[in-house]
């Protein structure tokens, strides 16, 4: 059925707040006053001051998985906002409280002119899920991976399998190259760190890891990053199988650097 032309704004901006030590809070927004959706609050308070502050009226949060430093501030900002729309995986129902829309791996939705698409991504959770908005408004698309995929690195193996974090990473690096990469965590100083001790002939991975330091020594995000740039740099998405992926994976468990 062809959807009639509505007057909704295409968000095609997103903006990261930076909370508690090394957590992002993603907005993605358009113009100013008009529409917002955030993507895992860790806390509420900065984003309603954030929000409020560039007259951004927020209609809806997203959630990749259950880890309270990614869900711990919906409680307060829905009694900010109580018409705001809660979308999360619909399998983490009992782990992720106050929603009103469950997804799965395969899931569309529309939201602030964009087409989200839901991506699973187990490992890190067992019902970890990404959401990828293809490339709209002349912006190159965008990816909220939560802790799955991180600049440099994956997230921790908690509730999965070398396996599932394979095949959660091989389906991220296989969307467009030019995708904006919004990782949840400030962390891709220590991964280059230790992917460079890891793979210390590689220059790919040395060049990246001195612009990353350049710009935390400014304390500059080094996000977003891109779909491209963690093909050529990342280990975990380099990993040719998932016993490459589970050594990996223990060295950097392990790493003290
Ligand atoms: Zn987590």
């Amino acid at each position: 059925m062809q959807q009639a032309a509505t007057a909704a704004p295409i968000a095609s901006r997103v903006s990261l707040i930076p909370v508690l030590s090394d957590n992002y809070v993603f907005v993605l927004h358009g113009d100013q006053p008009g529409p917002a959706v955030v993507v895992d609050p860790a806390v509420a308070e900065p984003v309603i001051t954030w929000l409020e502050q560039r007259q951004l009226e927020l209609t809806a949060i997203l959630h990749t998985h259950h880890h309270h430093d990614h869900i711990g501030g919906t409680p307060q900002l829905l009694q900010h906002w109580p018409q705001a729309a809660v979308i999360a995986s619909s399998a983490d129902l009992a782990r992720i409280p106050l929603q009103t829309q469950g997804v799965q791996g395969g899931d569309r939705f529309e939201l602030l002119g964009r087409t989200v698409q839901v991506i699973d991504v187990p490992g890190h959770t067992a019902h970890h899920i990404a959401f990828y908005l293809a490339p709209a408004g002349g912006d190159s698309g965008h990816l909220f991976c939560g802790d799955t995929l991180f600049a440099g690195g994956c997230g921790r193996l908690f509730e999965g399998t070398p396996e599932q974090m394979h095949r959660s990473l091989q389906q991220l690096a296989a969307l467009p190259g030019p995708t904006q990469v919004w990782c949840a965590h400030e962390y891709t100083a220590g991964n280059l760190r230790w992917a460079a001790a890891e793979a210390p002939t590689d220059r790919a991975i040395s060049e990246r890891l001195t612009t990353t330091l350049a710009l935390r020594e400014q304390e500059q995000p080094t996000l977003p990053s891109t779909i491209a740039l963690e093909r050529a740099t990342n280990l975990f998405v380099r990993a040719e199988s998932p016993e490459v992926l589970r050594h990996l994976r223990g060295h950097k468990d392990l790493w003290k650097g």
